[in-house]
């Protein structure tokens, strides 16, 4: 009964199954397209359920899934501090005092508020009221969705782990685009499909947790280059990894996540580095960071 399903991004038939597993969604396979090459989900939510488990059942969601908080803004914003710091890190000099600034899926505003001080204006978009309306108590201008922001002209925008969950990336990339200035810049980030836990070790549990149903694409850096040129830019892409040595060897002891800095009283800096360059190295690391420009003159 295992029929491969149409490619989504590119209509091409054939294909091969990836994963029997979805974590959440036990009636949907993962499969690659034979002729893109992209990683998809199938069948996905539709367009109802889809907006309940937004509005409804993304908190807990997230809490599954092992992310730092919790619903409660407020703490959200604080334990997402260190991954605020670690996106500044990769931006930072690409901002400058000029710049309007836009976060797409602001959360709580906890990454604009870091880069707040090295650019003009920061504007976020959350659809979820809670979180929005936290962003604003801390002066951070939110809206809900990118219709909210007609004809906004934006120099800059960020867009971490979003893509992955669009019905349609190619669509969704080109309504982004309509909010950059030619010459500007998106900045985003996705899960790199060919992760070292899913493809050199290709460990059954990580599997398990990796492919799940709101993840509707898995981009590898090829494929996310593809849809930014179908989208209209042009992409440059980095490696980068954002677990360590440590994460990894628990999940092959553990099977399971949560496992980051458990040993780095022992592994030193020298070595956490090393491991990364070697995984990055070789496009096994769990992050592309993609740099895409909107073209001049179209
Ligand atoms: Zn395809």
């Amino acid at each position: 009964m295992n029929v491969i399903p149409i490619c989504r991004l590119c209509s091409a038939p054939g294909g091969r199954l990836v994963s029997e597993e979805v974590s959440g969604a036990p009636e949907s396979r993962v499969y690659r397209c034979a002729e893109c090459g992209i990683v998809f989900l199938h069948p996905i939510m539709d367009p109802g359920e889809e907006r309940a488990f937004y509005e409804r059942d993304f908190p807990s969601y997230m809490e599954e899934r092992h992310a730092p908080g919790g619903a409660d803004p407020a703490s959200h914003f604080q334990a997402h501090r260190p991954e605020a710091e670690r996106r500044l890190a990769l931006v930072r000099d690409l901002l400058s005092p000029g710049m309007a600034a836009l976060d797409i899926g602001s959360a709580t505003g906890y990454f604009l508020d870091v880069i707040r001080p090295y650019v003009r204006s920061v504007t976020g978009v959350e659809p979820g009221e809670e979180f929005a309306g936290y962003a604003r108590t801390r002066g951070i201008t939110t809206v809900s969705s990118l219709a909210d922001l007609p004809g906004a002209s934006f120099d800059l925008v960020f867009l971490f782990y979003v893509l992955e969950h669009m019905r349609d990336p190619v669509d969704f990339l080109t309504q982004v685009r309509r909010v950059i200035r030619p010459g500007g810049l998106l900045v985003l980030e996705v899960p790199n499909v060919e992760d070292a836990l899913a493809s050199l070790y290709d460990l059954p549990a990580f599997r398990r947790f990796y492919y799940q149903r709101a993840h509707y694409y898995y981009f590898s850096p090829q494929t996310l280059v593809a849809v930014l040129q179908r989208a209209g830019y042009i992409p440059k892409v980095q490696p980068v990894q954002r677990y360590d040595l440590s994460n990894h060897m628990w999940w092959m002891m553990a099977g399971r996540p949560g496992g980051k800095g458990k040993f780095c009283h022992v592994f030193s800096d020298d070595l956490e580095r090393a491991y990364a360059d070697c995984l990055k190295t070789h496009w096994k690391c769990d992050t592309v960071l993609a740099l895409a420009e909107v073209p001049r003159g179209v």
